[in-house]
């Protein structure tokens, strides 16, 4: 059994304002661990802490903090299996993909270390004789840090990561159902001699201490992924008191499918787009548009290989996909399915989980028939539903495509160069791709949406490196 602690300015703590038990979604009768709830006190130590901190860490040399990184990556990597099998079993990811998530996690650690001595400034040549004017990054100072539960480990890390390396601290709230993972990836941290109070981990309710976090401490940044409403929330609450934000928040990503695609490329990489990680990925392909002359053989084709995918618990090496995380997932992915078998034409439904274990299984779901206002059509679902929209031409799909409140990532599948070109230019997404799935931009690249998707910054690559500082114009007259 694994519980949830604090670990504040380099103590562990266990927070007393509630404890609730974790239980594996791939079968509820087992209990993971107990979730241990912090209070607004809990934020307020961490404040003080990650203050305390600051002065020393944001005064070391960017390769002193890289090597701390390097650390950190190297006790991740050792300890990358069980991390891996404590996130499947606490929120359901299956653990082929948990294992490539952690070693994404271990490669931003390196990548955000090497970029460490690099993050500098340049010279402006002053209007005066006599006068160096340059510009320089300067940390910000406490970042506070919110993520949700579906890469538990690789979006805290590519926050955490460019955050340290620019010489701020940082308090770190997770989601609730990614609790005991942040705790053991803390724990990694510690052990490996990350200097007390550079981060600082507070288990518990967004509700509660997210508030605390945004609206009692004086933070210096905020960088939140997660649901569009709660996004908002954040953003306004940062506005409120001119703290710098960022937040990453929801999708509804359309894949299209021209009348030239290959399909034998096509159909793996719209079913991996749709149902990895149970569609629980903010890139998840939801809405498939398909030109008229290829729709029954695409339909065809996407059909057998859904009824081929295997649902299975988590740590089954064999599972394309696991359970939905959490019995709040299961709740509200299962009423849009109710909703496509109320009013859609079903395509195609994957096969039921095999064995006796009591999980919060969804079949994989393809629904067509839908007119586009349809909330199918125009919710995020954030489970293993996808939805196929018929377009007459090239026109069509890409009206189709963009007939959303979100803009994070569209994807084009077709063998004709101007098409795509044309995609590249009138896709509205933040992350906008040809004959590759909607899901999986590399860590190097900018990462961030359009519309309700972002707060149109970016994340990840060079893009956080300017997140997490801010320009000093410096002038010497000598
Ligand atoms: P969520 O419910 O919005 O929660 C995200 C985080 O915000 C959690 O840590 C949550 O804590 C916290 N929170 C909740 N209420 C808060 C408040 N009032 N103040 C401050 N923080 C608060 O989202 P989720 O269900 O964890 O994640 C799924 C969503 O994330 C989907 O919409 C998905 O598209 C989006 N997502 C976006 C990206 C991206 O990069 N664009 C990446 C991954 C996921 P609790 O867990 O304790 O409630």
């Amino acid at each position: 059994m694994v519980h949830s602690r604090n670990w504040i300015g380099g103590e562990w703590i266990v927070p007393a304002a509630g404890e609730c038990a974790v239980v594996n979604p791939s079968d509820t009768r087992e209990e993971v661990g107990v979730l241990h709830l912090s209070d607004a006190s809990h934020v307020a130590q961490a404040e003080q802490a990650a203050r305390l901190a600051y002065a020393s860490w944001s005064r070391l040399t960017g390769a002193a903090r890289a090597e701390h990184l390097h650390r950190l990556a190297a006790a991740l990597e050792s300890r990358a299996a069980e991390i891996a099998q404590l996130a499947s079993m606490e929120m359901g990811k299956p653990i082929t993909e948990m294992r490539g998530e952690v070693m994404r996690g271990v490669n931003l650690l390196r990548y955000y270390a090497a970029e460490g001595v690099r993050v500098g400034g340049s010279v402006i040549p002053s209007s005066e004789p006599d006068v160096l004017q340059y510009s320089r990054k300067v940390p910000l100072g406490v970042a506070g840090i919110i993520t949700p539960w579906n890469f538990p480990v690789a979006i805290p890390l590519w926050k955490i990561a460019p955050a340290l390396i620019c010489g701020n601290t940082v308090i770190w709230k997770p989601a609730e159902s990614a609790s005991l993972t942040a705790t053991r990836l803390t724990e990694i941290f510690a052990e490996a001699g990350l200097p007390s109070g550079v981060v600082n981990l507070v288990v518990g309710k967004g509700s509660k201490i997210g508030d605390a976090l945004l609206e009692q401490t004086a933070l210096d940044a905020v960088s939140f992924t997660g649901s569009t409403a709660t996004g908002m929330h954040v953003a306004e609450a940062c506005a409120k008191r001119n703290i710098k934000y960022q937040t990453e928040m929801g999708g509804k990503n359309a894949a299209v499918v021209l009348g030239d695609a290959d399909l034998e490329h096509t159909v793996p990489l719209i079913v991996s787009g749709a149902f990895r990680s149970a569609g629980q990925k903010c890139t998840a392909t939801s809405r498939i548009i398909v030109e008229s002359g290829i729709y029954d053989a695409f339909t065809e084709a996407l059909t057998q290989a859904v009824s081929r995918l295997k649902l299975a618990p988590a740590l089954d090496p064999q599972a394309y996909l696991g359970p939905v995380a959490s019995a709040n997932q299961y709740e509200t992915v299962n009423s849009y399915v109710q909703l496509a078998w109320e009013h859609a034409e079903i395509l195609a439904q994957g096969p039921a989980a095999a064995g006796d274990q009591e999980g919060y299984y969804i079949r994989p779901l393809v629904a067509a028939g839908l007119n586009a206002e349809h909330p199918l059509i125009q919710e995020e679902i954030f489970g293993p539903v996808a939805v196929v929209l018929e377009a007459s031409d090239f026109a069509e799909a890409v009206a189709l495509c963009n007939q959303t409140v979100y803009g994070l990532s569209a994807s084009l599948f077709t063998r004709d160069l101007s098409y795509a070109h044309r995609f590249l230019d009138e896709a509205r997404a933040g992350m906008v791709r040809v004959n590759q799935e909607t899901a999986g931009v590399e860590y190097q690249a900018p990462f961030g949406g359009l519309k309700l998707s972002s707060s149109h910054t970016r994340e990840q690559g060079q893009a956080a490196l300017d997140f997490y500082t801010e320009l000093k114009t410096c002038a010497v007259h000598y």
